[in-house]
């Protein structure tokens, strides 16, 4: 295994969120503060066991810090009026079903299962609106939205394209 590349925007997303400053970040770890500046601006990558070691610190998986499976926390596009459709698509699709847990919408309003929606960010420019798009209970949103899981990732985007 060679040289492995992060994306060190997370690594300064992450200790900003601490309200920690470079310096105890590189105290914490037994590094330098300028080896943490470069890491976090992509001059430098830490070896595995730093980044295991920033994995564990910060709770987070140690997938979080690879593009590869990069998921969006904010879903702009969910905020548009052209969306509106598409939700209601893929809530009909969910059949009120929460499409990670498999639990029930938590509860309903006018009459609907409440559900959250979640774009799944992808490189297949090719997939409609609704084959990136998942409709989740807001539990399952916010642990997308924070633990980032690659595995649950994977299930989603199978399962909004199957469908
Ligand atoms: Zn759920």
């Amino acid at each position: 295994m060679g040289m492995i590349t992060i994306n060190g925007t997370k690594i300064r997303e992450l200790r900003k969120s601490k309200e920690m400053s470079i310096k105890a970040l590189a105290d914490e770890l037994g590094k330098s503060s300028s080896t943490i500046g470069m890491y976090e601006r992509g001059e430098r990558s830490p070896n595995f066991e730093t980044l295991f070691r920033l994995a564990h610190f910060f709770s987070v998986d140690v997938d979080y810090f690879f593009n590869e499976m990069d998921v969006m926390s904010e879903n702009y596009e969910l905020l548009s009026d052209e969306y509106a459709h598409y939700k209601k698509q893929v809530l009909e699709r969910s059949k009120g079903i929460c499409e990670l847990c498999g639990n029930n919408a938590p509860f309903h309003v006018d009459g609907q299962p409440y559900l959250e929606f979640f774009v799944l960010e992808t490189k297949q420019e090719h997939l409609s609106p609704t084959e990136k798009m998942v409709a989740v209970c807001p539990n399952c949103l916010k642990k997308l939205q924070i633990l980032k899981l690659p595995g649950e990732i994977i299930f989603l985007k199978n399962k909004a394209r199957n469908n």
